[in-house]
């Protein structure tokens, strides 16, 4: 089995731990400079049964900027392209803004979204339910798999759920 999936999420939510925790040393990660690409390869994860090409969405979490026209088409096709979109948050934080912008770019898409609940290190298990609680009624996602990227708690779950997406 083999597949593309985006990652998406405002800017400090743990993407690039996420990144280096499935990923390990074996590649050298991004810069978060401007994208110059379209889109980002940010690394491929291979296992005996499963090959997972991680793809960034350069743009999508830019509130405060309107994006181009062409820009924004780019971001929905590469959304549509993947086989799975991993929608990251912090759930130590409330829902802000850039979550929500990017809830907007999510609706209507027909790719299956897992809603990943970073940073569970962070809070009480009374928290994440609430958190839960807040996103469910947002979009239809496919999942919802809460991790801790920088301690690497569930990450091995959340492989195994996208792998059946793949
Ligand atoms: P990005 O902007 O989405 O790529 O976010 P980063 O991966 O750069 O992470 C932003 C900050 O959050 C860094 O200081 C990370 O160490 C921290 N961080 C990421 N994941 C976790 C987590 O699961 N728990 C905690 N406590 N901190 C995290
Ligand atoms: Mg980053």
């Amino acid at each position: 089995k083999s597949g593309f999936v985006s990652i998406i999420g405002r800017p400090n939510v743990g993407k690039s731990t996420f990144m280096n925790k499935v990923l390990g040393q074996k590649i050298a990660i991004m810069s978060d400079k401007p994208q110059t690409t379209r889109n980002k390869i940010q690394g491929v994860h291979t296992t005996e049964t499963s090959q997972m090409i991680f793809i960034d969405t350069p743009g999508i979490h830019k509130p405060k900027h309107q994006l181009g026209e062409h820009m924004m088409k780019v971001a929905r096709n590469t959304l549509r392209e993947t086989e799975a979109i991993l929608f990251l948050i912090n759930v130590s934080e409330e829902i802000g803004r850039g979550d929500e912008y990017i809830i907007e770019m999510l609706r209507n898409t027909s790719t299956p979204i897992i809603l990943v609940l970073n940073k569970i290190d962070l809070v009480h298990p009374d928290k994440l339910i609430q958190q839960i609680e807040v996103y469910k009624d947002k979009l239809p996602f496919s999942d919802i798999v809460p991790i801790s990227a920088l301690q690497g708690n569930n990450v091995d779950k959340l492989l195994e759920v996208l792998e059946t997406y793949l």
